[in-house]
């Protein structure tokens, strides 16, 4: 674990630190919404039926490659030493998607729906990131 992270953290608020915690735990957590029972990834309302309330529920931590991309060009000097690297969006098997990275696969081996599981990664004391490897 590292103490001088210099890459960008996400900012911690009242509706997504129990997301975070979890995270920080080993533990991917998604809303479930009490209204309609909609399970969705950190969001103040059900973009469903709009209700607010929800509890947080364990993901399976699995799911496919919806889409990615490789970036070749520094667009930030905290990320220079990692070109090139990817983006990705996993569609998890609950249905969220979430904006992440892919690890443990080369960027040339990324394909659309290939199955993935999280891979967390203990960035600061406080932050863990859930990134996404191949499942084996
Ligand atoms: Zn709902």
């Amino acid at each position: 674990m590292t103490t001088d992270y210099a890459k960008p953290l996400p900012e911690m608020t009242a509706d997504n630190s129990p997301f975070w915690e979890g995270c920080k735990r080993h533990q991917l957590l998604l809303q479930k919404c009490s209204g309609c029972g909609h399970v969705r990834y950190a969001s103040l309302t059900c973009p469903r039926c709009w209700s607010m309330d929800h509890q947080w529920v364990p993901s399976s931590g699995r799911g496919r490659v919806y889409t990615w991309i490789v970036v070749h060009q520094r667009y930030s000097k905290a990320f220079e030493e990692d070109l090139p690297y990817n983006v990705a969006i996993v569609e998890l098997d609950e249905g969220p998607r979430l904006l992440t990275s892919l690890v443990q696969i080369e960027n040339e081996a990324i394909r659309p729906d290939l199955q993935v599981e999280v891979a967390w990664d203990d960035v600061t004391d406080e932050i863990t990131l859930p990134k996404f490897r191949p499942v084996s």
